[in-house]
């Protein structure tokens, strides 16, 4: 018997995977009988390999997944770090709350980050999140303003990077991470065509057990909503609502305008955001037009 070790793929390119086990990665090809079970390895796929010569292995097992997004195609993702600003680009705070439902339909959590805060505090921002229930940070890649408080809340996890084109998450990515170079860009250009230098997915290892990835973009992160997320499911994806769910007149109430409604009242008494409500009741409208 030869021994097997255990790690987490950090790239897939042509046909090889790179695990990553305490400092060192290994070159893995998968076997067959991954093809056979029709399971394709993910990045963040925790997996167990046979080592090789040359530091290239043999995958044996997947083993069972945390979560798992489509586009970028990543597994075990502990948290998004949703970036967002209120200066050049502004953040449509509805695709801030399409990425938390998402996110908490997968068993995923999230960090709120206002980036751009040397050009706009972002206070709306900041305090909608924050009184929501998220971690949420105030920070400037430019400045370093509360990139060592992000690091904290990045530490020991593996954590997924995305926001709006623009919104600076490259410059955060190296601000926290001196040693992983990745490009930036000016808005503009970059709005203009489109973002290609982050259409695959890489996890960087920052150290021994934190890991983060870059990804394209509020644009394509898994723009469709997942086939089972109903307006059922809906309410439970919004933590800030939580406290009041089972609580309405009615039991199946869809929190839109019915009488006796908790949702509505805390609305009402400035409990939860409207926009937080907005977005949830556009997210319903979403998920039922596209079924
Ligand atoms: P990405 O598309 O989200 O990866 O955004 P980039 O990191 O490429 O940043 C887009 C532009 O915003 C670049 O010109 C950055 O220099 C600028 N930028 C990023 N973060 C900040 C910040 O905190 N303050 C200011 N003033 N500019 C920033
Ligand atoms: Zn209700």
């Amino acid at each position: 018997m030869s021994k097997t070790y255990q790690g987490i793929i950090l790239k897939a390119i042509s046909g090889f995977y790179y695990v990553y086990v305490e400092g060192a990665l290994y070159a893995c090809r998968a076997r067959g009988k991954h093809r056979h079970a029709g399971v394709t390895p993910l990045v963040g796929d925790r997996v167990s390999f046979t080592p090789l010569d040359g530091g290239s292995g043999a995958l044996d097992e997947i083993l069972p997944r945390r979560n798992e997004f489509y586009r970028p195609a990543v597994a075990n993702v502990d948290q998004l770090v949703i970036i967002a600003s209120n200066a050049l680009p502004v953040t449509d705070p509805y695709l801030i709350d399409r990425m938390t439902a998402v996110a908490a339909y997968r068993g995923c959590g999230c960090v709120i980050c206002v980036n751009k805060c040397d050009l706009d505090r972002g206070d709306m921002l900041y305090e909608t999140y924050r009184a929501a229930g998220y971690s949420t940070v105030r920070v400037s890649a430019a400045t370093g303003e509360g990139i060592e408080a992000l690091r904290g809340l990045l530490r020991g996890r593996v954590s997924a990077f995305t926001g709006n084109s623009g919104v600076g998450k490259s410059s955060i990515l190296n601000a926290l991470y001196p040693n992983i170079l990745l490009p930036t860009g000016e808005v503009s250009e970059k709005l203009g065509r489109g973002r290609h230098t982050t259409r695959h997915v890489e996890l960087f290892a920052v150290d021994k057990d934190t890991l983060a990835a870059d990804t394209p973009g509020f644009a394509s992160f898994d723009a469709l909503l997942p086939e089972a997320l109903e307006p059922g499911t809906l309410a439970d994806c919004f933590p800030d609502f939580r406290p009041m769910l089972g609580t309405c007149r009615f039991p199946d109430c869809a929190h839109a305008k019915e009488q006796g409604c908790a949702i509505l009242a805390a609305v009402e008494r400035g409990e939860i955001a409207r926009s937080r409500h907005e977005s949830y009741l556009r997210l319903c409208d979403e998920t039922r037009r596209t079924r």
